[in-house]
């Protein structure tokens, strides 16, 4: 389990869907290729584009709830009518291994990792203001209202968690985000 004596780093990227987590951390990635993300594992349907595996472990509700009894997920979450979680042991094994780890996260999952891990360092990604996250998700184009309702409505708990977290970073303009992103995370 990790410990302050973990080699490796674990850093928590967290903030409400749609604040442009992914975008942040890809970019992230290609600037950056030592530091390496884990793969979550979920229920929700693949958007157009993801790949088994890569995006996500795609995994029925089954599945994912036999892997949770085994202990098998670092922390997991319910979002938005779907199951998301955190496969252990690829995290412990890079992080044994002396390498940065990278989790993208929501919040209850994040306040898991705080516990496990209190050493690790998390940040939250918020949007310039509720009107824009709207409409970054609606632009998306990839939910029906039912679930963009449901991801508005969590965003709105998610934003009033901020002050939990070591830092936080607005994400208006992106090449800032990324800047900010950089210089928290001690990253030339
Ligand atoms: P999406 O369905 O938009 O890909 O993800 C929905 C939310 O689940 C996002 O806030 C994303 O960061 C979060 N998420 C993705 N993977 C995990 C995970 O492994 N654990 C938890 N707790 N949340 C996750």
């Amino acid at each position: 389990m990790g410990s302050p004596s973990t080699p490796g780093r674990l850093t928590v990227i967290s903030g409400p869907s749609g604040v442009g987590k992914g975008t942040l951390v890809d970019a992230l990635l290609q600037r950056h290729p030592s530091l390496w993300l884990s793969v979550s594992a979920t229920t929700r349907t693949p958007r157009p584009g993801e790949i088994d595996g890569v995006t996500y472990r795609f995994l029925d509700r089954e599945r994912f709830e036999t892997q949770v009894q085994a202990g098998g997920f670092l922390e997991w979450a319910k979002f938005a009518g779907n199951l998301y979680g955190t496969p252990r042991g690829p995290v412990e094994e890079h992080l044994a291994q002396g390498h940065p780890v990278l989790l993208e996260i929501e919040l209850e999952g994040a306040r898991q990792v705080r516990r496990s891990f209190p050493a690790g360092f998390q940040v939250f990604i918020k949007p310039p203001s509720f009107e824009e996250l709207e409409r970054r998700i609606r632009g998306r184009g990839t939910e029906l209202e039912e679930a963009i309702q449901r991801r508005l409505a969590r965003a709105h708990q998610e934003l009033e968690a901020e002050t939990e977290f070591d830092a936080v970073l607005v994400n208006g303009d992106l090449e800032q985000a990324i800047s900010s992103l950089e210089a928290l995370l001690n990253l030339g």
